[in-house]
């Protein structure tokens, strides 16, 4: 084999991450990679530092020292290359964040439309694809407000892919849902782990990890504690600090 094979270059790689808000330490020595086609699962308790760590990967926040590496080339810093980068990683939050005054339609199309420059009417048909692939197609001429909490995250899902992303984050997808709404959205992810997409998943849903994860990263307290299989993890781990977390979410 030559070198090149031996050493596929991650699509996400983190180096020694350190950040600080102000004299609270949240990201302390974070190195970790995703390869390509990869689901890795990010799980531990509230304030270990899950969101600012997928944050930092699409430079939402700046970082104080360490290196991220998209495709191994590192982050740049700002202006053009910033934005086309930061198209280039989808990210799905908590809360839908879709724009209220726009219909779903609208919402899929404005990024292919405003940054990738694609022709409105091929937007709109790609959109409507989309849309049906997450089950969302006959809200289209909707606005937001008019949907289930489960439906805008789907719209939510759909928009990020219309940027045709590297690589698609998602920090507690399923945290803001009622319940009989959050197997349609892991469903949709779900699909998306088995089309192959690379994928950095925060969430407490064990079942879902399970089945998609191919690894998993206990966080506690800034620092990455346990990484691994994630039915070794969810059924032995090793330190005291995830049993404790795995038990309190029970
Ligand atoms: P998690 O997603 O694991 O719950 P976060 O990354 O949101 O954790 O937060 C990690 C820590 O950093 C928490 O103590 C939080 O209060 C703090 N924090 C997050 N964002 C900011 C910010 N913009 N300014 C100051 N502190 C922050
Ligand atoms: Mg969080």
């Amino acid at each position: 084999m030559s070198e090149d094979t031996q050493h596929k270059t991650p699509t996400i790689e983190l180096r020694h991450v350190e950040k600080h808000f102000g004299d609270l330490h949240v990201l302390k020595d974070v190195s970790l990679q995703v390869e390509k086609g990869e689901v890795l699962v990010l799980i531990g308790p509230s304030g270990s530092g899950k969101s600012t760590l997928c944050r930092t990967i699409n430079r939402l926040e700046t970082i104080d020292s360490g290196e991220i590496l998209i495709e191994g080339k590192p982050l740049p810093q700002e202006g053009k290359e910033l934005a086309a980068m930061r198209a280039e990683i989808g990210m799905v939050f908590q809360q839908f964040n879709l724009f209220a005054h726009k219909t779903i339609l609208e919402n899929v199309t404005m990024g292919p439309v405003e940054v990738l420059h694609v022709d409105k009417k091929k937007a709109e048909q790609e959109a409507m694809e989309l849309l049906r692939r997450v089950g969302v197609a006959e809200q289209a001429s909707k606005v937001p407000a008019q949907l289930s909490g489960g439906q805008q995250q789907r719209v939510a899902i759909a928009r990020s892919l219309a940027m045709h992303p590297k690589a698609m984050l998602f920090d507690e997808p399923t945290s803001a849902l009622d319940p009989e709404m959050i197997n349609e959205v892991l469903d949709v992810m779900v699909e998306l782990a088995r089309e192959g997409m690379t994928m950095v998943v925060v969430t407490h849903e064990m079942n879902f990890a399970r089945r998609v994860a191919d690894r998993v990263e206990f966080m506690a307290d800034g620092q990455i504690l346990e990484e691994g299989d994630p039915n070794e993890f969810f059924d032995h781990p090793k330190t005291e600090r995830a049993r404790e977390f795995l038990e309190s979410i029970k």
